[in-house]
């Protein structure tokens, strides 16, 4: 299906307006000014909690969280695609909904793109010549060696290695005729914070080739052959790849036709796996598992099941309950897919690499075959996570995680399992417990609450731990300088949709592919910085109200969901316009923040901004936020340097101390400019 051009959609946003589209399946019990209520068509209620403001065009239910625009109520009501509720939308307000397939515009990007898949595979033969041929490459040789990767093996998977040195790649990949913009689009440079140049994003790494399902190489992933971090790099998102719709080897999984997919955590682990027998193995790609992703396993040949392994350390065991919780989900909106998901555990904390080579692959067979089923899994995972090893068990908080996990699902038969042992060990009524678990799935935010109090709160601090310990470097360069250059945004009255060139301000940010859980944990302070400058819009960018420097730009945010939106934003800016919010909102729809659709979550903050009726008030907010994000950053960056301080000698040692000082003048003025909000 093609592309709907944005101005079909700006159209349809502008003419359905959201009172006559919601209008259709809710009646309005009351009207106050430009808002509406009434009881929610998505969850069952009693009293209203659902709202619709008129003047923004959105809508807001405060019972289950749901909100959007117009084409998000079609998608949610009607059960539609995107597309589909566009098209759905277009008939009946009489809008012409056409495609851009065909068009010159198109024909020039497809054109683009085999280029770029072209280059790709001329630098996969180079990574592999290099890994067997080079004499810089002999550690990777005999890493791979040491990880037992036959030459049958790497051939299979393509292994190669980039050279450490600057240079050969670019100079490779021109002689053979490609531009830099080809370079520049295929993932494999990272462009220089003035653009006009480009640098090898893999250097002294061990290759692993990422491929579409049709084999196609489309991105890399880069393990580190010494000890510093990251240990893995993967291309970022790219004009042939998208982290998110794609799984490592599924070219090869789904030629299985196997009924089972197993699903691992890391490239190494899939590598073993086929290697051992299960050739049926993917991973996907520095991500928590995506909704498309699991369609992907659902569209594979005779795919029944798919088997999860995770990480059996605590934070992988919290990423687990994070995943499940999100697939039942995704089950739930692909109503007619029947995949059963099932969860694994490698015995004795091992990763399933390690557990082959010690145990061979019969052992390892008896592993999937146990595998639990997702209510089995919680159950379990409810009652081990709360007793000690005395056998006493901590009954209320037993029973929280109980109804916790059974409001995850609406399945009955799920939830019935997950209830009957605990029921047993309570000595409860099952259905007390049930209801329990059907109040809790009709209160999303009590549902959170829970959620967050349950193992939520631990998983950000061990990623902030994280990011201390891998010395972040989120703050670029000169960020703190005085001259800070302004953060660009559309010029004015840019036409809508135009792409700006990607300005942001941070030269190597590659560790955004390699962090895995960070597009799942969004900092609440952030997310409110979000909402306060969406909420300040066309003032944002207003000089008499904001100064440049104390514009937002992506370089605040540490969760990469919410830099790509605010990104996205200014691509749509409009300076003296804004940009309108509904069409925001359908920016925001691709992203999810801390396992909940993006526009949920911005737009139940945005209604805390809702109260300052006075826009000046608003900016002292934002500006009051802006700074304490600001502020933290610089003191996570402090701390980094200062623990480099310690190992270092000479000219490091000075260039260390001039940075901190330049920290230190930073933070004093925004400190100062804070005591004058
Ligand atoms: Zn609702």
């Amino acid at each position: 299906m093609g592309r709907i051009p944005e101005r079909v959609i700006d159209e349809i946003l502008d003419k359905a307006d959201i009172e006559s589209v919601v209008g259709h399946y809710v009646s309005f019990t009351k009207r106050s000014g430009s808002n509406l209520k009434g009881l929610c068509p998505f969850h069952s209620e009693k009293t209203p909690s659902f709202n619709v403001n008129t003047q923004k065009n959105i809508y807001k239910c405060f019972g289950c969280g749901k909100g959007g625009n117009a084409i998000n109520f079609i998608m949610n009501i009607e059960s539609l695609s995107y597309p589909e509720a566009v098209k759905f939308l277009g008939a009946r307000y009489g809008i012409d909904v056409p495609e851009e397939d065909s068009d010159y515009r198109e024909a020039g990007i497809k054109q683009h793109k085999d280029r770029v898949k072209k280059l790709l595979a001329d630098a996969e033969a180079f990574y592999i010549d290099e890994f067997r041929n080079s004499p810089d490459a002999s550690k990777a040789r005999s890493y791979a060696e040491g990880r037992q990767l036959d030459k049958e093996t790497c051939e299979k998977f393509g292994i190669g290695y980039a050279p450490a040195e600057w240079g050969v790649l670019k100079s490779f990949l021109a002689k053979k005729g490609y531009t830099e913009d080809e370079m520049k689009d295929s993932g494999l440079f990272t462009v220089s914070r003035e653009g006009d140049k480009i640098f090898e994003l893999f250097r002294g790494r061990l290759m692993f080739p990422i491929k579409d399902a049709f084999g196609n190489t489309i991105a890399f992933g880069g393990r580190n052959l010494g000890s510093e971090l990251p240990k893995y790099i993967n291309s970022p998102d790219s004009a042939v790849y998208k982290k998110q719709d794609n799984l490592y080897a599924y070219n090869i999984a789904k030629k299985e036709r196997s009924k089972t997919l197993i699903v691992v955590e890391g490239y190494m682990d899939v590598i073993a796996m086929h290697k051992a027998g299960f050739s049926n193995t993917v991973a996907a790609l520095g991500t928590a598992f995506t909704d498309s992703q699991l369609r992907l396993c659902a569209r594979t040949g005779n795919c029944e099941e798919v088997v999860f392994f995770f990480d059996s350390d605590a934070a992988g065991q919290n990423a687990a309950l994070r995943a499940i919780q999100m697939m039942i989900k995704y089950l739930r909106r692909m109503s007619g897919m029947s995949l059963i998901i099932k969860i694994a555990k490698v015995p004795g904390g091992k990763d399933p690499d390690e557990f082959i080579r010690q145990n061979g692959s019969e052992a390892f067979a008896r592993v999937v075959d146990s595998a639990q089923t997702v209510a089995e899994y919680l159950a379990q995972r409810a009652y081990n996570d709360n007793v000690d090893d005395k056998g006493k068990l901590d009954t209320a908080r037993y029973l929280n995680d109980i109804c916790l996990y059974g409001s995850w699902s609406d399945d009955e038969i799920a939830r019935d399992i997950i209830a009957s042992e605990a029921s047993k060990k309570l000595d409860m009524r099952l259905e007390v417990i049930i209801n329990r678990m059907a109040g809790l799935a009709s209160n999303d935010r009590e549902r959170e609450a829970m959620m967050e109090a349950r193992g939520l709160g631990r998983m950000k601090e061990g990623e902030l731990d994280h990011r201390r310990k891998s010395g972040s470097d989120e703050m670029p360069q000169g960020y703190y300088d005085s001259q800070v250059p302004p953060p660009e945004y559309a010029a004015p009255n840019a036409p809508q949709g135009e792409s700006v060139p990607n300005t942001d301000p941070l030269p190597f940010n590659v560790d955004e592919q390699t962090r895995i859980s960070q597009d799942e944990i969004a900092d609440p302070l952030q997310i409110s910085l979000m909402a306060h400058a969406l909420s300040l819009n066309e003032l944002l960018c207003d000089k008499s109200m904001v100064d440049k420097e104390d514009i937002v730009r992506a370089g605040d945010f540490t969760c990469v969901n919410l830099k790509k939106m605010i990104r996205e934003y200014y691509e749509i800016y409009t300076v003296g316009q804004g940009v309108s919010i509904a069409r925001f909102i359908d920016v925001m729809s691709k992203y999810v923040l801390n396992g909940r659709p993006a526009e949920d979550v911005i737009l139940e903050a945005m209604t805390q901004c809702d109260k300052y009726q006075d826009s000046r008030v608003l900016r002292d907010m934002y500006l009051a936020i802006l700074y304490k994000v600001r502020l933290e950053a610089m003191t996570i960056k402090e701390d980094d340097l200062v623990r480099q301080l310690s190992v270092s000698t000479g000219e490091d040692k000075d260039k260390i101390i001039s940075e901190l000082k330049k920290i230190d003048l930073y933070k004093n003025k925004i400190k100062d400019k804070e005591s004058r909000i």
